[in-house]
């Protein structure tokens, strides 16, 4: 069904920095991204200008770009500049951080200095709470709390070891090092587990290679600056590699 076809239904749900609406078809889901901050875990909240038109941009060159690449994802199409078209999931409670260098909780966790290399790359699990803020949680906790089974727990880790070398190689093309980010995994209508949620500086840190500035979201959590001047960075590199 092309785009033009789609019609935007009821709403389902409105989270942080998106509000997710039915369409005409069960297959799919509309996703209208907010001009709306949050940190804190939704404890701060503060409308940023034009950020649903970055966040939705970024997460359409990185989705298209895993797509092109055989990665399974939800992303479908762009429907206007701050909305997308993705494929209905059933999304699994949990969130899975990669971290190519030290940075954030892994910082205050464990005390090293910001911007460690993290040999092998770290991979942790947290459990999708606001009330409980998302605890750390390991294989055997999502087993007994019978969140995925061991075969989801494999399949996430192989997808997310395919996705952090595209993801790596991109930004570093475009004089960028990604520190770390979060993904969510979700079942489709056939049951298999993809790549959902969004990809865009809410969930990833990104530092500029040149400048060592920060062109993500903590610049908003840290309150040091404007978020939309990284964001467009971002969108702009991206843009020039990987065409309109
Ligand atoms: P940290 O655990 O150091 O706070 O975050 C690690 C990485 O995962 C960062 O890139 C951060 O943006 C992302 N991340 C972790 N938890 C969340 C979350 O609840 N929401 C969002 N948007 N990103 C998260």
């Amino acid at each position: 069904m092309a785009h033009t076809e789609i019609e935007q239904g009821n709403l389902i749900t409105a989270g942080k920095a998106k509000a997710l609406y039915e369409t005409n078809n069960p297959e799919y889901i509309w996703v209208h991204n907010l001009d709306q901050a949050t940190a804190l875990n939704g404890k701060r909240k503060e409308a940023v200008a034009d950020k649903a038109y970055y966040t939705n941009q970024i997460s359409r060159y990185l989705f298209e770009y895993l797509n092109q690449k055989g990665v399974p994802t939800h992303y479908v199409e762009a429907l206007n500049e701050t909305d997308s078209l993705v494929h209905r999931l059933t999304m699994l409670p949990i969130e899975v951080v990669t971290r190519n260098y030290a940075s954030g909780h892994f910082v205050s966790r464990f005390d090293v200095e910001p911007m460690f290399p993290l040999e092998p790359t770290v991979l942790e699990f947290y459990y999708k709470s606001d009330a409980l803020d998302d605890p750390f949680m390991n294989d055997s906790q999502i087993l007994a709390l019978n969140l995925a089974s061991l075969e989801s727990i494999t399949r996430i880790k192989d997808l997310t070891h395919q996705i952090n070398p595209l993801l790596n190689q991109l930004f570093d093309e475009i004089g960028i090092t990604l520190v770390d980010f979060k993904l969510e995994f979700g079942r489709n209508t056939d049951d298999v587990i993809v790549l959902g949620d969004e990809l865009s500086p809410d969930n990833m840190r990104l530092v500029d290679q040149t400048t060592g500035d920060s062109l993500d979201k903590d610049v908003f959590r840290q309150q040091t600056g404007d978020l939309t001047t990284g964001y467009a960075q971002v969108l702009t590199r991206l843009q020039a590699k990987l065409g309109e």
